[in-house]
């Protein structure tokens, strides 16, 4: 769905997210946001300019998913422009303009492969959503939380070197890795030091090698209460572990997989009230089957199953991403969370996009912006999905 270069989009609430303002419109000229405000005071139209009616629903920036394997029957790991691409456009229908794609633990080869593909696509028209970097999920993993990543071939950082990766990219690049393997903080250091975006995570790390984790430049969690530690009593002594440190510290950010599996909206919503919107996004860590239906699919060299609104090991025994847009999970924060629609809009898209340092260009309805906004209708469902300027996806005609 192409569009002109003009664009109007009028009578809904503006969600900056911000200010929430009933009544507004936005503009959006050549690709970007060109003025924001309320609809009788717009600037006058030339005939060429598009029109999109919100019918009293709401205008918010798209959504940034900071954590994603696939969608629409394509993972980020078959390394394929064209898996890109079909990623991009399965979670434009749920609202999202940009996202990281996810590497699930596999061969180191294998992994580059994915970079590689990564570092091509980043940037470019993919018809839906942007690919704005990757994010490597493994093998720097804890064996006790591997959660669905191949047991096998996770790697102690020590054992690797990671270097030639380090150096990979262009655009945002993000790491997970348990801060207790060892070489795991010299992991850190050097990540930091190259500007990455690190984040504990299936994990068992507690006490002392969380804190030296923070030190070393891991701000960041990953999937909170999903392979993250707990509390733990180690002869006598009280540690805690990656679940409450993130609860105590406002410069530990957490994501959260509020999809009513992964979290329910109530406990995601509890953690964004605690740690405020600043501290906190919403990811759908989704997988390759977003958007397809229920059976067996492959995430990484992991067969998984799909059923009742979730992905699953085999043996049920753990979950193994998600199947949601992140358009579900505003719903899940707002509607069984009890959550604001400011607040939900927030952490999914101007602080996911603030974490990963893309939020100059995304993540708010400020003019000179990215174009890319989600119109939703009152009951908070995806009527249109606009990235750059250009409809990528409708409701009426999807
Ligand atoms: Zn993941």
């Amino acid at each position: 769905m192409d569009g002109p270069s003009v664009l109007f989009i009028r009578n809904g609430t503006i969600v900056t997210p911000r200010v929430v303002r009933p009544d507004g419109a936005v503009l959006i000229a050549d690709g970007r946001i060109a003025w924001v405000g309320p609809a009788e005071q717009a600037p006058e139209l030339s005939l060429a300019a598009q029109q999109i009616d919100a019918e009293g629903g709401y205008i918010a920036p798209g959504f940034v998913d900071i954590h994603l394997h696939g969608g629409g029957g394509a993972d980020f790991m078959d390394a394929t422009p064209e898996a890109v691409r079909t990623i991009a456009r399965c979670h434009a229908s749920g609202g999202t303009t940009a996202f990281v794609g996810s590497t699930v633990t596999t061969s180191w080869k294998r992994m580059m492969a994915v970079v590689d593909v990564a570092e091509e696509m980043t940037g470019q028209d993919t018809g839906g959503a942007e690919l704005v970097g990757f994010h490597i999920e493994g093998p720097f993993l804890a064996p006790d939380q591997i959660g669905a990543h191949d047991p096998e071939l996770r790697r102690d950082p020590q054992d690797v070197p990671y270097e030639e990766l380090l150096e990979r990219g262009s655009g945002v690049k993000r790491i997970t890795v348990a801060p207790e393997l060892p070489g795991a903080l010299e992991l850190i250091q050097a990540a930091a030091r190259r500007g990455w975006h690190i984040a504990m995570g299936h994990s068992n790390a507690v006490g002392d090698t969380v804190l030296k984790a923070m030190g070393a430049g891991c701000r960041h969690v990953t999937h909170l209460f999903s392979c993250t530690s707990v509390l733990l009593n180690i002869r006598g002594k009280k540690s805690l572990g990656i679940n409450e440190y993130a609860l105590i510290y406002d410069d530990l950010t957490a994501e959260l997989i509020a999809d009513g599996h992964h979290l329910t909206g109530e406990l995601a919503a509890l953690v964004i009230r605690r740690k405020g919107v600043t501290g906190c996004c919403l990811v759908t860590d989704g997988m390759r089957a977003v958007g397809m239906p229920p059976g067996i699919y492959n995430l990484g060299d992991l067969t998984v199953l799909v059923e009742e609104g979730v992905a699953k090991l085999p043996d049920r025994s753990k979950f193994a991403g998600s199947v949601a847009t992140m358009a579900q999970l505003v719903r899940q924060v707002v509607n069984h969370g009890g959550l604001g629609i400011c607040e939900a809009i927030t952490v999914a898209s101007l602080m996911p996009a603030t974490l990963i340092g893309i939020d100059h260009r995304k993540g708010s309805l400020d003019v000179g912006k990215d174009g890319d906004i989600v119109v939703l209708s009152s009951d908070l469902q995806v009527r249109y999905t606009i990235a750059k300027g250009r409809m990528v996806y409708s409701a009426s005609s999807s």
